[in-house]
């Protein structure tokens, strides 16, 4: 195997070398308190200024207003699909889901679970490439909220904007959080699991409206209720210590390469030469729709699908790691997260094109 490996991993992901080194030197004496940060009560005064810490870089990296609470919490996305009606909805209340894959599918079929599901459309139709014409999709005038996923990570598909519709939007941004600015005028909450831009798995993100934290609507366990999380400046309970720790490590790394503005950049030139590759040549082909095309998640297909294991096995031993697609999809995927650097996506490229002229 080739000495450098880059990883395309959907998540957990490559995290920015930088940071793993520093955890590395960091790892025995955390700010000169002879022991690691994993083995200090979070109610420390070190680690009480850690999340303070971590809480006023990620405010300056969103740029988000002071209308807007962050909670840190677990469960992933996954359990916000459970914990966002839980917390929002009564039984009997509605909220509009829009599915464009994978993901977002999930969401609304574990809200059914606590209330009711209005599925404004569903790109099952078209086999998740396009994502439905707004002008198609039926509003439900007494939803509360209109749920999307801003990134299909299985599927790579993605908002470029951000849905024009009257209900205020909650989206699960797991997959492409932190990759590019935003504006939260239109948005009631936001949930984003840690395991792609923001760090290790076991950290879960909530960006909440302040105006959303009065009412706990039914009974939540008190770990998961947003009023509690906010109350007790989410920690309830005993945090990922280790996990925070490390994304607040990225959140500093973020800053210093120029913040998100920066990285939408560097994203959108990672994924466009690698469309690009995939568009010119006769043997890769992506079908989903060139402008809703994800700039996290490459998904591809091999125009010869026996193809198809020898490209990983080969690209494995190029130092090209964890391309396999998902498993509900099938195929190649390349995750092209912030931390991802272009000489990464350039060493895929170059294997393409040499895999392409051996076998095609
Ligand atoms: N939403 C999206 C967009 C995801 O990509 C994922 C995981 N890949 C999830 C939700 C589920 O996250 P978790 O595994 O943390 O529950």
């Amino acid at each position: 195997m080739s000495s450098i490996v880059w990883n395309f991993s959907a998540g957990p992901a490559i995290l920015p070398k930088a940071v793993l080194e520093r955890a590395q030197q960091e790892l025995l004496d955390w700010q000169g308190l002879g022991v690691s940060v994993m083995e200090i009560s979070h109610r420390s005064p070190e680690f009480e200024a850690l999340v303070a810490h971590m809480k006023a870089l990620l405010r300056r990296l969103l740029g988000l207003p002071d209308t807007f609470e962050i909670l840190f919490t677990t469960g992933g996305g996954q359990g916000q699909f459970a914990f966002v009606p839980m917390n929002l909805l009564h039984p009997e209340e509605y909220a509009d889901y829009l599915i464009t894959g994978g993901w977002s599918n999930r969401a609304a079929r574990e809200a059914a679970r606590f209330a009711n599901v209005h599925v404004v459309a569903d790109a099952a139709s078209n086999g998740y490439t396009a994502i439905p014409e707004p002008s198609t999709w039926s509003m439900n005038a007494a939803s509360k909220y209109f749920h999307y996923a801003t990134n299909e990570t299985v599927h790579g598909l993605q908002f470029h904007h951000v849905p024009e519709v009257e209900k205020p939007l909650v989206a699960d941004m797991s997959s492409d959080f932190l990759s590019y600015p935003l504006s939260f005028d239109r948005f009631g909450l936001i949930y984003s699991a840690s395991q792609k831009n923001i760090g290790p798995a076991g950290l879960t993100i909530v960006l909440i409206r302040r105006d959303w934290l009065t009412n706990a609507i039914r009974r939540v366990p008190e770990v998961f209720d947003y009023k509690s999380l906010a109350s007790t400046d989410s920690m309830p309970n005993t945090p990922a210590t280790f996990i925070w720790y490390l994304s607040a490590l990225v959140f500093e790394w973020l800053e210093a390469q120029g913040g998100v503005a920066a990285m939408q950049k560097k994203n959108q030139r990672k994924s466009s030469i690698l469309y690009e590759a995939i568009d010119e040549s006769n043997l890769y082909q992506n079908s989903v729709e060139k402008s809703t095309r994800s700039q996290m998640n490459v998904v591809f297909d091999l125009i010869k699908p026996d193809l198809l294991p020898r490209f990983l096995e080969e690209a494995r031993g190029a130092g090209l790691v964890g391309l396999k697609g998902h498993k509900t999809r099938g195929g190649v995927r390349a995750s092209l997260y912030n931390a991802m650097p272009e000489e990464g996506v350039c060493a895929l490229i170059e294997f393409m094109r040499t895999f392409e002229k051996k076998y095609a």
